[in-house]
């Protein structure tokens, strides 16, 4: 009865759980501080609203805003009419490799990627709030301006090649992405007031969000995503429940069993305790009787001392040293005394 398929079956099922826990935790906090974010309009008045606060911040904060750069634009490198304020090139390779079982799965794999930004600022009208390190926001809602796949040329060494190495290249792909200028976002982060300026950057206890979706929309995808998380939790605690249930019956029946095959063996060496009893001879002398029980005859040869003291009811129960000597017993065997 084998219990470790179960066992490692259980221990990845706890991980993916816990994962799923993890992930449904950040989703319910994101859900959380997002509901409660209050929302402000880029105007006169924000700055004083700001610098009421403690610390003059407000710890996660919505605004609604123009994206506009603080100086000369960003040029597209790949698409020179596109402008923007943060660019992002990457360069992903496309391979085969030989995966798991055998089989040959393709995979993506990321090889490059340089970004660029530049200081810009969500606008409305002349007032404007400055979006800092949006580099690093948690959600960053930017437009793909260019995407190219180019296929490698493999040669018949490449192909062999690649047959014994495992990994076979398919083809590179460039994209950029772009902020572009002009665009309408929603940003939520920490809200302060340095200086001068009114700034935007990234909050402790959820990052920043930088996306052409509402507020509304964003707490339901935060909302849904913490659904998805609960059905993932349930699923994987039900195959835990029944890889529980399943290890736990294995033991009770192995448990079952030795009880069972421990009953049957003591049956057993009481029958031929009784048969031993039945065929040895009625009258001995003292110096004949075992030294423990010091009622049956001496039966067995204890080695290598080679005293032969026990009978052999007592033998099992007399392990590691010789009752007449203390010497190690390493071995026994019947005796037999004609
Ligand atoms: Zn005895
Ligand atoms: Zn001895």
């Amino acid at each position: 009865m084998n219990i470790l398929n179960e066992c490692v079956g259980l221990g990845v099922d706890l991980v993916i759980l816990g994962l799923c826990v993890r992930e449904y935790m950040h989703n319910k906090k994101v859900t959380r501080l997002l509901k409660s974010a209050p929302q402000y309009n880029i105007d006169g008045n924000l700055r004083s609203i700001v610098e009421r606060k403690v610390d003059k911040s407000i710890p996660y904060a919505v605004i609604r805003g123009t994206v506009t750069p603080m100086g000369v634009p960003l040029r597209s490198t790949l698409v020179p009419s596109v402008s923007g304020v943060l660019q992002i090139v990457k360069l992903h390779e496309h391979r085969v490799a030989r995966g798991f079982a055998g089989f040959w799965m393709e995979q993506r794999r990321l090889l490059h990627t340089s970004a660029n930004e530049m200081p810009f600022e969500l606008r409305n009208q002349q007032h404007g709030v400055e979006i800092v390190d949006a580099l690093n926001a948690s959600v960053l809602d930017v437009d793909v301006v260019y995407d190219s796949y180019e296929p490698s040329s493999l040669s018949a060494f490449d192909h062999i090649f690649g047959f014994f190495t495992g990994v076979r290249q398919k083809g590179l792909q460039t994209t950029e992405e772009v902020l572009r200028e002009g665009s309408f976002l929603t940003a939520i982060g920490k809200l302060e007031v340095d200086g001068n300026t009114l700034r935007m950057q990234p909050s402790q206890e959820g990052g920043l969000f930088l996306t052409t979706a509402t507020k509304s929309a964003i707490v339901q995808r935060f909302e849904d995503a913490k659904w998805t998380s609960i059905l993932k939790i349930t699923f994987c605690g039900a195959v835990s429940a029944i890889l529980i249930g399943l290890i736990v019956k294995k033991l009770y029946r192995k448990r079952k069993q030795q009880q069972e095959e421990a009953r049957i063996h003591k049956r057993l060496e009481a029958e031929r305790r009784e048969r031993r009893a039945r065929s040895r001879p009625l009258t001995l002398s003292e110096d004949q009787l075992c030294v423990v029980c010091v009622t049956n005859p001496k039966e067995i040869i204890l080695l290598p001392c080679g005293h032969v003291c026990l009978c052999e009811d007592c033998s099992p129960h007399i392990a590691t040293q010789c009752p007449v000597c203390r010497g190690k017993i390493v071995s026994r065997s019947a005796a037999f005394i004609a």
